[in-house]
């Protein structure tokens, strides 16, 4: 359906759980995470009930976010359930990849299109300082296991550290370079939580990737259902993309809403609190209600963000639909 903007909303960002099996330093603090209790997660009936109410406003593309997703139970069979509700188009998923080895046969059979992998860095002692304990070859696994899908659509997603950026630019691109990967780099977004917040800008990547692939052409190949713009370079199989909240506020053109893994529906990123689908469909409201109100909440998606001059009073991203 159509906002109050006139943007088409077609996309829902779930967060399957608000757990990891990382603590990268952008996104979740060391220690003292508050996990919510089991109870007020979710159940798969639940989300299937809200994803099928959804689609029913023109959600067609589902992102399976967290928190870590491979991480809770049963989630391909979750996945496999998502991509038979009538009107969802595409399933996709982010992941930090740890888990894709084991798998990622599963999430094929279940209908998974496109894989991205989030992967700061490939220097081993500062992926594992970044993740504050991750091996990076476990990470690397999981790239190759799904990039040995020929029909998958895989992304590596890098969050720049401003201190090393021009070394792991040039790593991680090489990435694309023999491969059909799309390597997209994720402006830094000011979360609750302290971390370096200078982003790396978009215009100085690609200066420095012209230097060695040549000159860089807009893609217009569509390679994605989210907020990403695309580059193609002369010496390059996979695209470089560039998902810039900051510096290139793509407000105008969003199309997305968010589910976090406790069920509070947010229209956007820094949507302060959301409302609770979990409560109202634990007070026995009828689909039609359920659409209703998904409907409202869309109606009065706010126009933008202002993370420019507000930070997100999370804890994380998990807390906020991934
Ligand atoms: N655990 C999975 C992963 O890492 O891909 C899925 C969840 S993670 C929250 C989704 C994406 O959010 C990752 O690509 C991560 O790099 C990005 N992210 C987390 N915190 C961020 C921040 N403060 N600014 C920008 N991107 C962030
Ligand atoms: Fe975990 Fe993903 Fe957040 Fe890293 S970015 S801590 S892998 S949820």
């Amino acid at each position: 359906m159509v906002d109050g903007y006139g943007r088409i909303i077609d996309y829902m960002r779930i967060s399957v759980t608000d757990c990891c099996n990382l603590r990268c330093v952008y996104c979740m603090p060391e220690s003292g995470v508050r996990f919510a209790p089991q109870k007020s997660l979710l159940t798969d009936g639940e989300i299937v009930r809200i994803i099928n109410a959804a689609a029913r406003t023109g959600i067609s593309h589902i992102k399976v976010t967290g928190g870590e997703p491979l991480l809770r139970d049963g989630v391909t069979t979750l996945i496999h359930q998502v991509k038979e509700i009538p009107g969802i188009e595409t399933v996709s998923l982010t992941t930090n990849g740890i888990l894709l080895p084991e798998c990622m046969a599963e999430l094929y059979e279940a209908g998974i299109s496109s894989i991205n992998i989030s992967l700061d860095t490939l220097d081993a002692k500062r992926y594992r300082e970044l993740t504050r304990g991750g091996v990076l070859e476990h990470a690397l696994a999981g790239l190759r296991t799904a990039a040995t899908y020929p029909e998958m659509k895989v992304k590596v997603n890098a969050v720049l550290d401003e201190e090393h950026w021009e070394e792991d630019v040039m790593a991680l691109t090489y990435l694309a370079k023999e491969n059909k990967v799309h390597v997209r780099f994720i402006e830094h977004m000011p979360l609750g939580i302290e971390s370096n917040e200078t982003p790396v800008a978009e215009q100085d990547i690609l200066k420095l990737l012209r230097q060695y692939y040549g000159e860089s052409k807009p893609c217009r190949e569509k390679i994605g259902e989210g907020p990403g713009h695309y580059f193609a370079f002369p010496g390059l199989v996979g695209r470089i993309g560039f998902i810039s909240a900051m510096s290139h506020k793509f407000c105008s053109e969003c199309n997305r809403i968010r589910l976090s893994a406790d069920g509070k529906l947010r229209m956007c990123l820094q949507s302060k609190d959301g409302i609770s689908l979990r409560d109202i469909i634990r007070n026995h409201v009828s689909d039609e209600e359920l659409v209703e109100i998904i409907e409202k909440s869309i109606r009065q998606k706010p126009e933008g963000h202002c993370m420019n001059v507000q930070r997100i009073e999370a804890e994380g991203m998990c807390q906020i639909g991934g």
